[in-house]
């Protein structure tokens, strides 16, 4: 029922496991929303594939070219748990971005993909450009067709080491992506960093460089989610971001550092 629930919303991917299966690194993210995690029995895990086919050209991360995602989660959210409710008969509470549990590892045991070493979940349509959303209910796992006392264990990547040896992270000055999303003056080191790897925003090195996501890459397997096809800024300029009202800025997922860090990454670029 969640399955075909949630394919109204363009999930292709989605299951269930025992909440009791989840590792849960942080109950407060449940409790600060009223939940009693000892109520909490089930993960309903999905994923919101993001990718259209310009991955190989523009200066910010494939994630953050359409509208910021939160928005998409906010209307799923907001439309999909009434209707989950209704047809199970209990409270879903909607997660993504800021989760309770290790998303990928709980994907990865409700079947949704392999846990890459690149920390990301491995979808076999989608590669790794795929986002994890999630529910957490107090509807049993039997609700969901899951058998408590089955085995339930996560799938792993083969291991090739190419997003490694990809990543940049070796030449010392941490994450780009975190690089990217610094706030405040940087390194002369760091403007060289961002501007050899040419991102002003984010990384897609180890997602990009993992054989399963070139395979869908290759395969042609774009999102069929409106959302993340429309509107879309593949390369993005300073004056692009100055003529934004603070509205329209809003709508980007490059906004939430504010205008002065992504103005700060595209000057690097002279852009
Ligand atoms: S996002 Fe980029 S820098 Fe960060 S771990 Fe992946 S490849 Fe390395
Ligand atoms: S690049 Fe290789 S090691 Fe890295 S996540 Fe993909 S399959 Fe695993």
């Amino acid at each position: 029922m969640f399955r075909e629930i949630l394919s109204g919303f363009g999930v292709e991917f989605a299951g269930a496991v025992p909440f009791s299966e989840c590792r849960v690194f942080a109950e407060d993210i449940i409790t600060r929303r009223g939940i009693d995690v000892a109520n909490v029995k089930t993960a309903v895990l999905f994923l919101v594939p993001y990718y259209v086919a310009d991955a190989e050209e523009g200066n910010i991360s494939v994630y953050a070219r359409a509208h910021d995602y939160h928005l998409f989660f906010e209307k799923l959210y907001a439309e999909a748990a009434p209707m989950l409710e209704k047809a199970y008969g209990a409270p879903f509470y909607g997660f993504a971005d800021k989760s309770a549990i290790a998303e990928v590892h709980a994907a990865s045991l409700a079947g949704l993909g392999k846990t890459g070493d690149s920390g990301l979940i491995i979808n076999e349509k989608y590669g790794s450009f795929v986002f994890i959303g999630e529910f957490l209910t107090t509807a049993a796992p039997s609700a969901f067709g899951i058998d408590e006392n089955s085995p339930f264990e996560p799938s792993y990547c083969n291991h090739c080491g190419a997003c490694k040896k990809a990543c940049p992270m070796s030449e010392g000055l941490g994450c780009l992506s975190f690089v990217t999303q610094k706030k405040g003056e940087l390194t002369a080191e760091e403007r060289d960093f961002i501007l050899r790897h040419g991102s002003a925003w984010g990384c897609d090195i180890c997602a990009a460089a993992c054989p399963y996501t070139k395979k869908a890459v290759a395969a042609g397997n774009v999102t069929p989610i409106e959302f993340f096809k429309t509107d879309r800024i593949v390369h993005l300029t300073a004056a692009q971001v100055e003529a934004m009202d603070k509205a329209t800025f809003r709508e980007r997922a490059f906004a939430w550092r504010g205008k002065k860090t992504i103005l700060r990454n595209l000057e690097i670029f002279g852009e």
